[in-house]
C-alpha cells in the first residue's frame, strides 16, 4: 500500500519500455522528457496513474488501419474504406483525414478532397477477424470487457491490477504495444476513474493515444466543455438544456441535482452526477444485442412510396454489415415510419430463413412497406433486425450466410 504522500506525488511511466515510476520533471520539462531507460519520448505523468483502472479502448481508423496493415506500400498514403451502393466513407486513415475526409461523407466529396486516396470496399469478415483477435487479448486481461462496437470496448482492470500489483496503465501500455506488433493496428487508450472519464480520455490523444483523467481533476476538466460531451446528451437534449441556460458541463454542475431531476427526470439526475465527474455505471460484459438497426431522417419529408422504398436499400446494407460484424443472423425484421407530425408506426415480419444478407432484408422490408397505406409525408424511416442468432465462429462469413430463398408465406 502506498502511503498518502506517495499517492499524491506526480510520477510517470514509459509507454514503450514500461519503465516506472519515472521521476517527475517540472511541468514545463515534462513535455520534452525522455525515458531514462530507453530514451523514448512517449511518457505519461499523472498523479493518479497507478490508481486508475477503468479503460476505454478505441482502435484508430479501424477499417482503414486493417487495410493499410495488409498493404504496407500504402503506409504513408491516403486510404479510404467505403463506396459500394451506399456511396459513403466508412473509415478514413489519418492521411485522408488531414485532407478533410470524414466518416459518413459521400464518396464523391471525399475523393474531391483527396483524389490521390486508395479506396477499398469494406471487407467486414476481415475486420471481424481482427476484432475477435483483439477481444481475445482484452479477455486475457480481464473478464470485465464491455464491447461497444467492433473496434471499441470498456475494460475494468481493477481486479487484475490488484491481483498482480501491476498498475492498469502498464497492463494497457503493454497491450497497445503487443497489438501494434502482432495485429498491426494502433489503439487509443483512455484511462479514468470511471466509464465517463475513460471514454472522454480515449478521444483526447488520437491516434496511438494514451490519456488519463483522474478523480481529482475530473470536475475542473469537464467544466468548460460542452454539455453534449456527456453520455446521453443528444441534439434535442442539448437544445433543451441550452434553453435553460446550460451550455457547458460547468453550467450544469453549478445547478442543484434536484433542479435537474425536476426539469429532466431520471436522466437529469444522472447528468448532474456526470457533470461532477461521477459515474456509477458498471462495466457489463457481453451484453448481447437484442436488435440491430439503422434509420434515416429525411432532409425533406417524403410522400411517395417509391422514395421511401429507395431509402430502405442503404439501410438494409448498413444493417447487413452490422449483422456480419456482430456475427449474427436475423430471424425477424421491422420497418419503422415516422410521419411529418411525429406519429410513429412499425410493421414486423419473420424472415423465411435467418440471414445477414442485405438483399434478403430489403425484400422483406420492401414488402412490409408496400403493405402499408402511405398517406401524407414521412420524416424518418428505419429498418431493424431482431431475434438474432449466432452465425457461428468458424469459416468465412460469406460462406456461412444462407443463400437467398424467398419463399414468402
Ligand atoms: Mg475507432
Amino acid at each position: 500500500m502506498s502511503d498518502r504522500f506517495e499517492a499524491k506525488a506526480v510520477t510517470g511511466f514509459c509507454r514503450d519500455c514500461l519503465a516506472s515510476p519515472l521521476a517527475t520533471p517540472d511541468t514545463a520539462a515534462r513535455l520534452k522528457a525522455r525515458c531514462a531507460v530507453c530514451g523514448s519520448p512517449r511518457l505519461r505523468f499523472h498523479a493518479e496513474w497507478r490508481d486508475l483502472t477503468i479503460a476505454h479502448i478505441d482502435c484508430d481508423a479501424f477499417y482503414a488501419s486493417v487495410e493499410k496493415r495488409d498493404r504496407p506500400d500504402l503506409r504513408h498514403r491516403a486510404v479510404i474504406v467505403g463506396g459500394g451502393e451506399r456511396g459513403v466513407v466508412a473509415a478514413a486513415c489519418y492521411v485522408a483525414r488531414a485532407a478533410g475526409v470524414r466518416s459518413a461523407m459521400p464518396m464523391g466529396q471525399a475523393l474531391r478532397l483527396c483524389p490521390e486516396a486508395t479506396v477499398f470496399p469494406p471487407t467486414m469478415s476481415k475486420y471481424s477477424a481482427v476484432s475477435r483477435a483483439l477481444r481475445r487479448r482484452f479477455l486475457a486481461l480481464t473478464p470485465l470487457v464491455e464491447p461497444l462496437s467492433l473496434d471499441e470496448a470498456f475494460l475494468d482492470l481493477t481486479t487484475p491490477a490488484h491481483a498482480t500489483g501491476i498498475p492498469a496503465a502498464l497492463l494497457l501500455a503493454n497491450l497497445a504495444r503487443e497489438v501494434e506488433a502482432n495485429l498491426g493496428i494502433t489503439l487509443s487508450i483512455g484511462l479514468g476513474a470511471n466509464k465517463l472519464l475513460a471514454k472522454i480520455a480515449s478521444d483526447l490523444d488520437k491516434p496511438r493515444g494514451f490519456a488519463l483523467i483522474g478523480r481529482a481533476e475530473a470536475a475542473n476538466f469537464l467544466a468548460p466543455r460542452p454539455v453534449s460531451l456527456l453520455w446521453g446528451v443528444g441534439k434535442a437534449l442539448a437544445a433543451a438544456l441550452e434553453r435553460e441556460g446550460v451550455r457547458t458541463i460547468g453550467d450544469l454542475a453549478a445547478r442543484e441535482p434536484m433542479w435537474a431531476a425536476r426539469r429532466f427526470g431520471q436522466i437529469g439526475l444522472r447528468l448532474s452526477e456526470f457533470a461532477r465527474g461521477h459515474d456509477r455505471r458498471r462495466i457489463t460484459p457481453d451484453r448481447p444485442a437484442k436488435s440491430i438497426g439503422a434509420e434515416t431522417t429525411f432532409r425533406q419529408d417524403r410522400t411517395r412510396l417509391e422514395d421511401l422504398s429507395d431509402a430502405l436499400r442503404p439501410l438494409a446494407e448498413t444493417v447487413a454489415r452490422r449483422l456480419q460484424a456482430a456475427d449474427k443472423l436475423a430471424a425477424g425484421v421491422t420497418v419503422k415510419l415516422k410521419s411529418a407530425d411525429f406519429v410513429q408506426r412499425t410493421r414486423s415480419t419473420s424472415l423465411p430463413t435467418p440471414t445477414q444478407e442485405a438483399a434478403d432484408l430489403w425484400h422483406a422490408c420492401d414488402a412490409l412497406l408496400r403493405a402499408e397505406t402511405v398517406r401524407g409525408g414521412f420524416r424518418l424511416i428505419g429498418l431493424s433486425c431482431d431475434r438474432l442468432i449466432d452465425a457461428g465462429e468458424t469459416g468465412p462469413l460469406g460462406l456461412l450466410a444462407p443463400q437467398t430463398s424467398v419463399t414468402q408465406e
